[in-house]
């Protein structure tokens, strides 16, 4: 997606913003504490990419956290679809989020009268073109992600703390991305992707119930393998399930379906994108982009 030249589009709590005008305070407790959720939806043919299921997810991610969202589901649709009108674009992605809002200094949440919603409709290119044909190699990040009794994998809130220094660790191997463990050692997801592997024609990705999110483009390409009757499983996997994989990929809205060539120096299948990988790739464009 270029696109580079579009001026994004932005609202925030109830109005129309510009890039150098819109702005948060600096009591807010999104940005003081972490305190809030997001979602990252994509923008394919004019159209806003399974707007309902992430409406879904933000409301779940908002019930989990006590989080009182002051507009409706419906007053959050009719602004996102019309933020995308505005913006003119075909394909794009949406940031919304929602924070707990400006409060006082301390943690209490009590002390933040109103969460705060801003959405941000621009372009996004995490990869470079060229290796979605070729596939990227990842190593296994140390930094383990957060435990349920901690903070629940399945809220998509802004603590990517964890995530970030995954990533870093990623960026210091020469990769572009990096596998997370749970505390128990099993893997769960990339630092903001899902990831899912083929071993004799199954295609199996981490339970949501082992720490990972319930990714939108997860359950689109569970979607497309079950129309193409190709055999799927939600359970547990370790490294060694992933080293001895035939294929593996990782989803994301951003990523879309990004092919793994190598995991901790262990060439998966032939080092090239699989039969399968490619068959779901396919059919992915064919949901997205008709
Ligand atoms: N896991 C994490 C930690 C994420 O942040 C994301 C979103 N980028 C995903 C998985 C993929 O979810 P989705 O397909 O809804 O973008």
């Amino acid at each position: 997606m270029s696109a580079a030249n579009i001026d994004p589009v932005i609202w925030i709590d109830g109005s129309w913003s510009t890039k150098d005008k819109a702005a948060v305070s600096v009591y807010d407790h999104g940005l003081l504490y972490g305190d809030g959720i997001f979602e990252g939806l994509r923008i394919y043919g004019g159209k806003i990419f399974r707007l309902e299921a992430h409406m879904d997810r933000l409301e779940a991610s908002a019930r989990a956290l006590l989080l009182s969202i002051p507009y409706s589901r419906q007053e959050l649709m009719a602004m996102l679809n019309e933020a995308v009108a505005r913006s003119k674009r075909q394909d794009g992605y949406i940031r919304l989020v929602v924070t707990r809002g400006s409060g006082t200094l301390g943690l209490d949440p009590n002390r933040c009268p109103r969460a705060l919603v801003f959405a941000i409709v621009d372009g996004i290119q995490l990869y470079p073109a060229e290796v979605y044909a070729t596939g990227i190699p990842v190593i296994t990040a140390s930094t383990r992600r957060t435990p349920r009794s901690s903070a629940e994998a399945r809220v998509k809130s802004l603590n990517y703390l964890n995530n970030i220094l995954a990533k870093i660790e990623a960026q210091r191997a020469g990769c572009l991305e990096a596998l997370m463990l749970n505390t128990e050692g099993l893997v769960v997801e990339c630092t903001a992707d899902n990831v899912f592997l083929v071993k004799n024609g199954i295609l199996k990705t981490p339970a949501a119930i082992h720490g990972a999110l319930e990714g939108i483009t997860r359950g689109v390409v569970l979607e497309v393998a079950a129309q193409a009757k190709i055999p799927t499983q939600e359970t547990a996997l370790a490294l060694f399930d992933f080293y001895t994989a035939d294929e593996a990929f990782m989803t994301g809205s951003g990523a879309e379906v990004m092919p793994l060539t190598s995991i901790d120096g262990r060439v998966i299948g032939d080092g090239k994108p699989g039969p399968v990988t490619q068959k779901l790739i396919k059919d992915f464009h064919a949901v997205t982009r008709g």
